[in-house]
């Protein structure tokens, strides 16, 4: 294989190809169809002034949208904000995206977006001007048949608001199908905000019963406590499990008996960070990683677990939420110590699958009820991951490369029907 184009090539995109060119070797893939899945089909990287609230401090902003394939239908893909979003970052996510939705048989291609701001540090007023003009910025790539974005780190449900007004406005009429993960009011589902909590907790209750583990009083670690940390961590504890540790970018609350998770959210939704939670002992996000726990899930970013603590991990079952925390020296570790772990492509595949039901409901303006999506995302992912299971262990290998192959299996099969042009 040739080396990629350098735009993209950071450490993040080279594990996303690591893991690629391991798979494609353990599947004999076609190498045509390969060195195209290695590099993304559209990438866009714009900069463009951001007025302060001060009215004097204009900044330049950075901002991406990237399109991995397009071969299976529109492109699907969060919108990240954080300081360090680069381009390789967008790449590496949109990449995975692309190998997610396959494998869960959804008929997208992946994409991702990001700006490199630190919400955390703008006001509401600067982060709606942000994303107004980031949305204009990339129109021309995005829309309901092309490609749609949602939430991811540092964005939400009012983003998406945003996003959608700014789209609508441009074409004159409301076209809620632009973006997924908006609020209900505007055309979101009932569902959304849950779902990639709900089905890391999905993956986590197979992967039980596959290990023959007790979910009831198993000791859960969580790292990261937004979206999908936050709901991971309360449907576990709904599912009986013992809940000993959570963390945000600051730091961690460790209890070995078991955190309140509802106290818990009520001094989060008064002081917005962990810090300082009374009755529980504080830990660090490093320390959270090697807690002894039964369960850890990794829902905060990339590259926390590495060749550096893997072997120091003590939980006997690992389940992504966050995209890309384990690298690939670290799988090696961790396989080797029996530890199970279940990839990001299938844990954290809840939050597009419901994605996918809010774009079906707004196409045809029809809306579902919440058990309605619940039970259809708890259908659709159980039977995904038995299906991973059970092909994992007919070819003797992890359940990483298993779904990695699935997915990859999929593209390139509809690669190879649709054919070369011209
Ligand atoms: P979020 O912004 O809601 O929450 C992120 C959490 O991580 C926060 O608690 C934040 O304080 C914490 N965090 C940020 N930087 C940190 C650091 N350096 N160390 C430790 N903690 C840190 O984001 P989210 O939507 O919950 O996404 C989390 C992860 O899950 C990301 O990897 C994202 O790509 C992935 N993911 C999200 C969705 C979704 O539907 N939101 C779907 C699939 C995958």
């Amino acid at each position: 294989m040739t080396e990629p184009a350098l735009e993209w090539d950071t450490p993040m995109y080279r594990l996303a190809v690591a893991q690629l060119d391991q798979v494609a070797r353990q599947m004999k893939l076609d190498d045509n169809i390969w060195e195209r899945l290695r590099v993304p089909q559209r990438s866009l990287i714009v900069s463009f002034p951001f007025r302060r609230d001060d009215y004097d401090t204009v900044d330049t902003v950075y901002g991406y949208r990237v399109q991995h394939v397009l071969t299976m239908g529109p492109t699907k893909g969060g919108v990240r904000y954080d300081d360090d979003v680069h381009l390789g970052e967008v790449t590496a996510l949109a990449m995975w995206m692309t190998w997610k939705c396959a494998l869960i048989g959804l008929p997208f291609g992946g994409a991702k977006g990001g700006v490199r701001i630190d919400p955390t540090r703008l006001t509401r007023t600067e982060l709606q001007r942000i994303t107004r003009r980031y949305t204009m910025e990339i129109i021309e790539m995005i829309g309901p048949d092309r490609d749609i974005p949602a939430p991811d780190m540092g964005t939400d449900e009012q983003t998406m608001a945003w996003m959608m007004d700014t789209y609508s406005a441009q074409k004159g009429f409301g076209v809620p199908g632009v973006v997924t993960g908006k609020p209900i009011e505007i055309g979101g589902s009932l569902g959304r905000r849950e779902a990639t909590g709900r089905g890391v907790v999905t993956c986590v209750a197979e992967a039980c019963h596959h290990l023959r583990m007790e979910l009831r009083g198993a000791r859960v670690a969580v790292q990261g406590y937004g979206n999908v940390g936050s709901n991971a961590a309360r449907l576990a504890a709904a599912a009986g499990a013992r809940v000993i540790a959570v963390s945000d970018v600051k730091g961690g609350i460790h209890d070995p008996n078991g955190l309140d998770l509802a106290k818990v959210d009520a001094w989060v939704r008064e002081h917005q960070y962990l810090e300082g939670f009374p009755g529980a002992g504080s830990v660090s996000n490093a320390e959270l990683l090697e807690l002894d726990c039964d369960i850890l899930i990794p829902a905060a970013l990339q590259n926390q677990i590495t060749e550096k603590n893997a072997g120091a991990v003590r939980a006997k079952l690992l389940v992504e939420g966050a995209n890309g925390p384990t690298s690939l020296e670290a799988d090696a570790i961790l396989r080797e110590r029996g530890v199970f772990v279940v990839p990001d492509i299938l844990a954290n595949s809840g939050g597009v699958t419901v994605s996918y039901f809010e774009w079906v409901q707004d196409a045809q303006q029809f809306f579902w009820t919440e058990e309605e999506v619940n039970e259809r995302l708890h259908k659709i992912l159980s039977r995904a991951f038995r299906e991973i299971l059970q092909f994992s262990l007919d070819k003797q290998i992890d359940l990483r490369s298993a779904s990695l192959w699935r997915g990859v299996e999929r593209v390139a099969s509809a690669k190879r029907k649709r054919g070369v042009f011209p």
